[in-house]
């Protein structure tokens, strides 16, 4: 039967010609080892693509077309260069290019008439990337021998019609898949999947929400029975921190599932939160590596074993949070005004990411995004309106904007002292922290503290990492 490799590419690591020439050279090695009977690659954007395929589309809603002409332009140029110099005289990619530019200019003038950028809307923009980059990419495997084609993943993952963060339907996804994917492989075609994206059954454009194309790796990877994916970035595996923050953060060499669920979930943007658990259920071997470093082995996550190493292994954050408090005297031991307050929030679809309450059962306080926080607040007014009356309820309040750093590690269950230990560093750096919560598994350790002091958080507790 043979193995099967999946390898996706993150936006910096197909974001020129020299990035893309790195991906040719991993291919090549993929192919030669002659471990894989089967390769398959996942692309994202060409690096900073998705944002201006936004932004153009929001200045469109506020009636600025111009944006987005200097925006097409922008891309054309960052295509075309890259195209010309990987794989001169390629008119057919340059027509697919200059139309996919087409239909951005074209929605975004339909935005700017609408006065408003539906979900929908954004989705059909913001899919365009990767259906520039998969082409691309495609014909620069194809000049290098390797015989490559491009994929829509339109035409193969199918999703529920939830814009901006679809899910798919993996039954019929794999039989797409089985049906138009395999083929290529088991004829010793490389397919450059476009990552990012799915169709809904009738065929409108849907993406599984910013940092998505890990995702799609895993959703592919499941569907094509893969032994292997493999997540290029542009660093050397998933680190102790992110290194722009923390400057001494060090690469790990592997990490278990539940420690990198945590620490994707609560902002390590080096991978999409959705890519893991498909694949370690399915077993799939997953590692995150660098494409600028191929040497450097990288990142493994492995499934849940028990063997832990250290205590504090890692530690991230993520802004833009509110913190929403329900307080009052007359909520002492109510029953049911937990049950009502987390009800009332996602009657609003608002994902609460940390939730804390006092002993006393006087408040009770969670966070949720930025954005959200106005909508929330108004349902839960709405919800107690009768026990605000009454003032059993004093106060629902909405926070500034603050930060939730989290710190993982498995070993941190079986480790004392580690709460003490955070709690001083953070004295120590001047930190003030506004609320805790604790994982039950132990696990993670989340506090929140003000947008300002976050990176000094992650500072003050990264210096705990042995
Ligand atoms: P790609 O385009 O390849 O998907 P992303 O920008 O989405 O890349 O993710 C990689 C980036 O994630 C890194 O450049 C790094 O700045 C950031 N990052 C955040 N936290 C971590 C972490 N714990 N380990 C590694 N990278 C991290
Ligand atoms: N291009 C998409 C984004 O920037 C998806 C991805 O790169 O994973 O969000
Ligand atoms: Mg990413």
């Amino acid at each position: 039967m043979g193995k099967t490799l999946v390898m996706k590419f993150g936006g910096t690591s197909v974001g020129n010609a020299a990035a893309i020439g790195q991906v040719v050279e991993i291919v090549q090695q993929a192919r030669d080892s002659g471990e894989w009977s089967r390769v398959a690659v996942v692309v994202s954007a060409m690096s900073k693509v998705t944002d201006k395929l936004l932004a153009g589309a929001q200045a469109a809603a506020s009636g600025e077309t111009v944006q987005a002409e200097r925006l097409a332009s922008e891309m054309w140029e960052q295509h075309i260069a890259a195209l010309r110099e990987l794989a001169p005289q390629t008119p057919e990619v340059e027509e697919t290019i200059a139309a996919y530019l087409d239909e951005f200019a074209a929605i975004c003038h339909a935005i700017s008439i609408l006065g408003e950028a539906s979900p929908r809307a954004l989705d059909a923009v913001a899919s365009l990337g990767e259906r520039m980059s998969a082409p691309l990419v495609a014909e620069a495997l194809t000049r290098a021998g390797i015989p490559a084609c491009a994929v829509d993943a339109a035409e193969v993952v199918v999703t529920d019609e939830v814009f901006q963060g679809a899910s798919p339907d993996m039954a019929i996804t794999q039989a797409r898949v089985e049906a138009r994917l395999l083929p290529l492989c088991e004829a010793g075609q490389v397919p450059v999947v476009t990552g990012f994206i799915g169709a809904t059954p009738g065929g409108v454009v849907t993406t599984l929400g910013r940092g998505g194309s890990d995702y799609s790796a895993a959703i592919l990877s499941v569907a094509l029975g893969a032994d292997e994916v493999w997540i290029w970035t542009d660093v050397d595996g998933v680190m102790t921190a992110d290194p722009r923050i923390v400057p001494d953060a060090r690469t790990l060499p592997d990490l278990m599932f539940r420690e990198m669920s945590e620490l994707a979930f609560y902002g390590a943007k080096v991978l999409h939160p959705k890519t893991i658990r498909p694949v370690i259920e399915r077993k799939i071997a997953l590692w995150v590596k660098n494409t600028f470093n191929p040497a450097h082995p990288g990142t493994r996550i492995l499934p849940d074993n028990g063997v832990t190493h250290g205590a504090i292994r890692a530690v991230t954050a993520f802004k833009g949070q509110q913190l929403i408090t329900v307080e009052g005297r007359g909520m002492l031991g109510v029953p049911g005004i937990a049950a009502r307050t987390f009800a009332a929030v996602a009657r609003t679809h608002t994902s609460i990411s940390m939730i804390s309450q006092a002993s006393s059962e006087q408040s009770i306080c969670f966070s949720v995004p930025l954005a959200s926080g106005g909508a929330v607040t108004h349902a839960l007014e709405d919800e107690f309106h009768r026990e605000l009356a009454r003032r059993d309820i004093d106060r629902i309040s909405a926070s500034e904007e603050f930060a939730i750093v989290t710190v993982v590690g498995a070993g941190m269950r079986h480790t004392p002292g580690i709460a003490g230990q955070i709690f001083g560093a953070l004295g120590a750096g001047g930190v003030n922290v506004i609320a805790i919560a604790q994982g039950s598994s132990e696990c993670n350790i989340s506090l929140m503290v003000a947008a300002g002091e976050a990176d000094a958080a992650m500072r003050a507790i990264h210096a705990l990492i042995e």
